[in-house]
């Protein structure tokens, strides 16, 4: 019978929003993995994936197999519900993501657009699939997510330098938004320049609880210049917001986001596409028609974006959280234990990913009679077959997060 737990060979990119070197924990953890071979001082390291998507698919660690691969061979690893669904496969992709740039401001078409844009243009949109994402914050986490209450967006677009650029004579609904971000997503290089210098001119009284907007505008002109559009689009319409360790939001299919500064571990649908259009250089912008065509507006403000964990009754002892965002496809396993501390996940009834971004430990697998023990290493990453009972305990410390789908 095939292995119901395999230690992975996980790929890592070198985008060059990424953290450099060691700075990087995506980097960090994508090399403690034997073979991975040493960070380089010199060179970014953004993100590091697990799971069967083809772009940067990993591999069994013992044989150099695919895991896509290892899974078409043994489908029982799966599971009845989620072959059904999804096929052999694991259903979400996850990564750990370092960034100390801001990413390109972007949203994941949803499902009906994806299939279309799929359709129309199989190269760019290589996924009819939507792409619903979380992100947890493993270190402090800034972020834009989804866009501020229409009040406050109102309030600001009534300073001077703005107040030019709302139609007039309309109820401010989110119509009038989609209009605005339209607007400052067109505006020409030497516009967004001049209202970007004279708002950071502003006194920062004048924006009310968002004093933020004139450093944080200056703070993105020196990463992205002053002649982006992103910048106005996520420092005036979209909330920002800072996570610490743990915290997490939730970034539903269509909805507007862009990461600032931070580590996570990111879990999103088995998808690539994505659309940009700011924090990037011109030529890679997707055109503003169908970014604001496919940009959704609900919800606005901070509340609905967070992402809140709960203690899940898969941990026997009482020491696993559980993030478990409003679509299907996956939820994800937090389990964070002390010095000495040990914790029983149940089984779970579908294929699962499992990696330790801290400390060390032992997973151990009762088989019949025997029990198999796994070492648990900080970066190292453990495929899981459906129906499998996990032990696992640690003498320092550590900390184990496992997304899955059933
Ligand atoms: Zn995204």
């Amino acid at each position: 019978m095939a292995e119901q737990v395999v230690q992975l060979r996980c790929g890592v990119k070198n985008d060059p929003w990424g953290k450099k070197g060691r700075s990087s924990v995506a980097g960090q953890l994508w090399s403690k993995t034997p073979g991975n071979g040493t960070v380089q001082d010199s060179e970014p390291y953004s993100e590091m994936w697990m799971g069967t998507y083809p772009t940067v698919p990993s591999r069994v660690l013992s044989t150099g197999q695919l895991l896509s691969e290892y899974l078409q061979e043994n489908p029982e690893l799966v599971g009845k519900a989620v072959i059904d669904k999804y096929g052999p496969e694991i259903p979400f992709l996850p990564k750990v993501l370092s960034f100390a740039k801001a990413l390109p401001l972007q949203i994941h078409p949803d499902k009906a657009l994806a299939e279309q844009l799929h359709k129309e243009n199989a190269q760019e949109f290589g996924d009819a699939n939507h792409k619903p994402e979380i992100a947890v914050a493993l270190s402090n986490f800034e972020l834009f997510a989804g866009f501020k209450p229409l009040h406050e967006i109102e309030a600001i677009m009534k300073l001077k330098p703005l107040e030019q650029l709302v139609p007039v004579n309309e109820p401010f609904d989110d119509d009038t938004l989609r209009e605005i971000s339209k607007t400052l997503l067109t505006l020409p290089p030497i516009v967004v320049s001049e209202i970007i210098n004279s708002l950071r001119d502003l006194p920062e009284a004048q924006f009310g609880r968002h004093r933020y907007i004139p450093g944080m505008l200056d703070r993105l002109s020196k990463q992205y210049t002053e002649f982006d559009n992103g910048n106005l689009v996520a420092v005036l319409l979209m909330n920002y917001m800072t996570l610490g360790p743990g915290e997490a939001v939730s970034v539903p299919a269509d909805s507007m986001h862009a990461y600032l500064c931070g580590d996570i571990v990111e879990c999103m649908a088995r998808s690539d596409n994505v659309l940009n259009t700011g924090f990037c250089p011109r030529a890679q912008r997707d055109s503003v028609e169908l970014f604001t065509r496919a940009l959704s507006f609900n919800p606005h403000g901070v509340d609905a974006a967070l992402l809140l964990r709960k203690r899940s009754s898969r941990g026997v002892n009482g020491k696993s959280d559980e993030y478990a965002p409003p679509f299907s496809e996956f939820n994800v396993l937090a389990t964070i234990l002390g010095a000495g501390e040990h914790e029983t996940h149940k089984d779970i009834a579908g294929p699962s990913l499992l990696f330790v971004t801290k400390g060390c430990g032992r997973m151990e697998v009762a088989e019949g009679k025997s029990v198999k023990s796994y070492d648990l290493q900080e970066g190292y990453v453990y495929f899981v077959g459906q129906g499998v009972r996990l032990d696992l305990s640690t003498d320092k410390g550590i900390a184990i997060y496992r997304p899955f789908a059933e």
